[in-house]
């Protein structure tokens, strides 16, 4: 689904993704972790091209990244959450979810609002349809996100750093949204810190340092029996 192939970028000077290769497969879970500035959200970011690179190739589904002439139709397939939610204040939560689906695909608002109450549901928060972000709690606000980048259906998710501005005792309600797209067979990319997610659900996890992958295995392995001296030491630290 995601192929990353010799991709390098360089911000001036600065080479931030050195050779990155890998390979995201239909329905994998793939948990990016590393030290901050190693360049994890550069690559993540890459991805819908959000950050264009300088030498290699991603494709999405076969398709060239940088080649793509409709970049908005390329990025509408790719639901993409971060840390900070950047909900419309003015719009409820609602509105928030059903307004891509209804400006960019045309979908008729009686569609658009079955589809959202549908995915607000899921997200468990089918009650709090008509109210507004402020209104909300940062877990509420993040699972809000979640439904949003949903409602556009895209076969592939991207996270980075959901759950890294959120108070601890909201944590876990996004992690187990995320668990249960995962269940349900979503592709996903996550940056992420929470490694007893990346435990239980990732079906591979990349370890990046200093712009290149330098480890990548099942969880068993990565946190079993890691073999990169740089990869020992991050997880003494962190665990
Ligand atoms: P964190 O865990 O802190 O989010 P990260 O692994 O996501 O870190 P990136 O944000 O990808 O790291 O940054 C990689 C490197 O590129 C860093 O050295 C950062 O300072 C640099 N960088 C990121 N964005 C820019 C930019 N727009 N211009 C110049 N340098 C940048
Ligand atoms: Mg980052």
């Amino acid at each position: 689904m995601i192929r990353f192939e010799g991709v390098n970028k360089w911000f001036g000077k600065l080479h931030v993704l050195r050779d990155v290769d890998g390979e995201v497969a239909r329905g994998q879970v793939i948990v990016l972790c590393g030290r901050s500035g190693s360049g994890k959200s550069t690559l993540i970011r890459a991805v819908n091209r959000l950050e264009p690179i300088q030498k290699g190739r991603i494709t999405v589904d076969g398709a060239d990244v940088a080649a793509t002439a409709d970049i908005n139709r390329l990025r509408s397939g790719i639901g993409f959450v971060f840390q900070q939610f950047n909900l419309f204040p003015h719009l409820s939560v609602l509105q928030n979810v059903t307004l891509a689906p209804r400006r960019l695909r045309g979908v008729p608002a009686r569609e658009a609002d079955a589809l959202a109450l549908d995915l607000l549901a899921k997200v468990g928060l089918a009650e709090k349809a008509s109210a507004f972000p402020n209104q909300l709690s940062g877990g509420q606000r993040q699972r809000v996100a979640i439904a949003r980048a949903l409602a556009m259906r895209p076969p592939l998710m991207l996270f980075d750093e959901p759950t890294s501005a959120l108070d601890p005792e909201m944590v876990g309600e996004v992690l187990s949204v995320m668990r249960s797209l995962a269940d349900e067979g979503m592709t996903m990319m996550c940056v992420t810190h929470e490694m007893g997610f990346a435990e239980e659900v990732a079906d591979e996890v990349w370890f990046m340092d200093a712009g290149s992958i330098i480890e990548k295995a099942p969880p068993k392995q990565f946190f079993g029996a890691p073999e990169h001296p740089r990869l020992q030491s991050f997880l003494k630290e962190i665990l």
